[in-house]
């Protein structure tokens, strides 16, 4: 793991990490999650712009080059009654 790198897991890992995460933040009502990858050429960390949906490629958003996404990481949004809040997922 290179330092400062967040680290990524395999897609069925990553899969139910995020729905135990959705589960354990009130539920899919409340809770999105927002796939993330490593581009495979510049290393840019991109974010799915659609929730709860991890994509066999994602296009990076600084050099368009198209990623197979093998492995992933996600950011959990939540939103009830005591506002907006981001996770990364260690905290969910
Ligand atoms: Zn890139």
């Amino acid at each position: 793991m290179a330092e400062g790198k967040i680290k990524d897991f395999p897609r069925d890992m990553v899969i139910e990490m995020a729905e135990s995460a959705i589960e354990k933040n009130g539920g899919p009502e409340k809770a999105k999650v927002f796939f993330k990858f490593y581009c495979e050429v510049c290393g840019g960390r991109c974010t799915f712009n659609e929730p709860n949906e991890l994509f066999e490629t994602g296009i990076c958003y600084k050099c368009g080059h198209e990623t197979v996404v093998n492995e992933a990481g996600f950011m959990v949004i939540i939103e009830d009654r005591n506002g907006r809040r981001t996770l990364t997922e260690a905290e969910a």
